[in-house]
């Protein structure tokens, strides 16, 4: 199994070779080519399997393949993660595999200021990824137009259970668009990971390695 049989286009081949990868893990020989044929998915994937990667390459080209006509930059995906830490290591992983590619990402989250982040979301943006409690907070005092959203993911949703963003996530959820692709990343599958699966994911592929 390589690389170039998953359905990646060359831009993200390039990044991937320049990585230095020359084998995807399980975890992304299994969720590259469900993501990019657009199911929903809930994945049980610990740190260290290269579960990032099984979601950020195919969620770029996912983004590659189609180009809204959009006067400005509008929000087209969005992964929300438990941590500060976590959230920077994404956008690390976003930028690194999509660098050549177009897209534009920012990173929010608490205990820093909000204005570098409400100029970066004002500006326009293709992919935000955020903890919880701060995004509730930019939507709540400015708004965050997430008409164009075509995909979330949640990263380490067990985590983000366990911190008490529940409720933080619904009220985000009611701001989404109904027709969008859903990823559920998780480590466990506790019953409260899966009623938070059945609220979220439409029809989704079960992915375990
Ligand atoms: P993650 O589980 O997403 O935190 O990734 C764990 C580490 O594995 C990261 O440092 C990645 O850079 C690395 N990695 C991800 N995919 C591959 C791959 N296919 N081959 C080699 N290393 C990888």
């Amino acid at each position: 199994m390589s690389f170039t049989n998953l359905g990646l286009s060359e831009p993200l081949l390039k990044a991937i070779k320049e990585q230095g990868y020359d084998t995807p893990t399980p975890i992304q020989q299994k969720a590259i080519p469900v993501v990019i044929e657009g199911k929903d998915v809930l994945a049980a994937a610990q740190t260290g399997t290269g579960k990032t990667a099984g979601f950020t390459l195919p969620l770029l080209e996912k983004l590659s393949r189609t180009q809204p006509n959009m006067q400005k930059k509008q929000i087209r995906a969005l992964v929300l993660t438990p941590t500060r830490e976590l959230a920077a290591q994404v956008a690390e992983s976003i930028k690194t595999y999509g660098k050549h590619l177009p897209y534009t990402s920012t990173v929010i989250f608490g205990g820093v200021g909000i204005n570098p982040q409400l100029a970066a979301i004002r500006k326009g943006v293709d992919i935000v990824i955020a903890t919880p409690g701060r995004l509730l907070d930019i939507a709540g005092q400015k708004g965050i137009d997430f008409s164009a959203l075509e995909c979330l993911i949640l990263d380490e949703a067990d985590r983000m259970l366990d911190m008490g963003f529940i409720h933080d996530i619904k009220k985000l959820m009611k701001l989404m668009p109904q027709k969008r692709q859903t990823l559920l990343f998780s480590a466990t599958f506790s019953p409260e990971i899966k009623t938070l699966a059945e609220g979220l994911l439409n029809d989704p592929v079960l992915v375990e390695v």
